[in-house]
């Protein structure tokens, strides 16, 4: 079992430990091992490998390790074919661990392959927000060529994904020396024939004219525009650029370039030196902006940054209550969204299908991306897993929805 674990903020950090010990107790008992990978262990090898000894093996961002345990492992279980197909298993298993295809995750349960395969456009990240491990633990922005985003590519839809889900900590930015930026490489990403291609983590000073006639030309209406805040104040101390206005204006070009697009976003209170009025600022500007869906983060100190030191540090128990302000204001703001739809006939992809004629299934719209929003309830006919059906949107339930098929 592969854990792929993050050490973002705290709470990532505890739901990772959590599932390394649901991994070791689940694989043991049937004999099989786990490897931990991924970002914690990148930072904190020293301390995980001397509490947790149960687990097998210890990866951070060098996949080494595991692609070679991996290729052990199917040299003693050889199957059909020679030794170059077991090192092209062992190696095919660890790019699918790596997209998040068949990772443990949080669960040790086996799961139905997601129709959706996340491909990696960079690593790591040049900025500096003042909050942010990522740059720490990943270090300086590196793009991965093109050459291997489209084999990953490629390789995720042999493997039955419809949906390629393009990420990294600053996607816009991505270009090949001599090769070409993102209309290229969206536009060769659409010849294999991917049912939708979605672009995550742009953020809001790498959007511009250009990328948004990239998006309307080959990809979903779905902008994912890390905000944080619409303070200026607050968003100089946290390092990043803009402000509510600017932003408003960069909302209204998004929206004439994609018509209906859902805009997600994340936002953080109880940053040091925020006050009651900046989070005034911040609801009233969520009220203007209409997010389809935001995040809404309480500010977690992490070591090694300049934020968790600095002064004017807030209370947790008042960025508990500014959090749940702002998120009543999302969740205002995005029901007039999802609202919209009702009445209208649109293309969803089914996720979890069913084999009965009349049945129920679950899938999701163009404007509402895997694991982190809401999902569409599919009732009609020939939902099998991977469609792309016609449905018209009957309901709003939350940030669901639920359609019927059209025909
Ligand atoms: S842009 Fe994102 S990854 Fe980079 S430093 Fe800021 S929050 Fe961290």
């Amino acid at each position: 079992m592969i854990v792929n674990t993050c050490g973002f903020i705290d709470a990532a950090k505890e739901e990772s430990i959590a599932a390394i010990l649901d991994a070791v107790t689940a694989a043991h008992a049937r004999g099989a091992r786990v490897a931990a990978v991924g970002c914690l262990v990148e930072r904190y090898r020293g301390e995980l490998a001397a509490e947790l000894p149960e687990v097998d093996l210890w990866a951070g961002l060098d996949w080494g390790p595991l692609v070679g345990a991996l290729a052990a492992e199917a040299r003693t279980t050889p199957a059909a074919g020679d030794r170059s197909g077991v090192e092209a298993r062992a190696t095919k298993s660890a790019a699918r661990a790596r997209t998040g295809a068949d990772a443990a995750g949080s669960s040790a349960a086996r799961r139905v392959r997601p129709v959706h395969a996340y491909v990696k456009l960079s690593d790591g990240c040049d900025r500096r927000c003042a909050y942010c491990a990522i740059p720490l633990i990943k270090g300086v922005y590196a793009a991965v060529p093109p050459t291997e985003i489209l084999r990953e590519a490629e390789a995720a839809l042999g493997c039955g994904a419809r949906e390629l889900v393009l990420v990294g900590q600053d996607t816009s930015r991505w270009e090949w020396p001599g090769w070409g930026g993102l209309a290229r490489l969206l536009a060769e990403l659409e010849a294999l024939g991917p049912v939708w291609i979605r672009l995550l983590y742009l953020q809001p000073d790498g959007v511009d004219e250009a990328l948004l006639e990239t998006l309307a030309a080959h990809a979903v209406p779905y902008v994912d525009l890390p905000l944080q805040h619409a303070a200026r104040g607050v968003l100089q101390r946290m390092g990043r650029a803009g402000d509510g206005e600017a932003y408003l204006r960069l909302l209204a070009a998004i929206r004439r370039a994609l018509p209906g697009a859902a805009v997600r976003s994340t936002f953080m209170v109880g940053f040091p030196g925020e006050t009651e009025a900046d989070v005034d600022e911040l609801v009233d500007f969520i009220v203007e902006a209409r997010p389809a869906v935001a995040g809404v983060f309480t500010f977690d100190p992490q070591e090694g940054t300049p934020a968790a030191s600095m002064a004017g540090q807030v209370p947790a128990a008042v960025a508990e209550d500014r959090a749940a302000r702002v998120t009543a204001a999302i969740d205002d703001a995005a029901a007039g969204y999802w609202d919209g739809l009702i009445g209208r006939e649109l293309d969803v992809l089914v996720e979890q299908g069913t084999r009965r004629p009349d049945g129920e299934a679950v899938g999701r719209l163009a404007v509402q991306a895997p694991d982190v929003d809401g999902r569409t309830l599919l009732t009609g006919r020939r939902l099998r897993r991977g469609r792309l059906v016609r449905a018209r949107v009957v309901a709003r339930l939350g940030y669901d929805v639920a359609a019927t098929t059209a025909d």
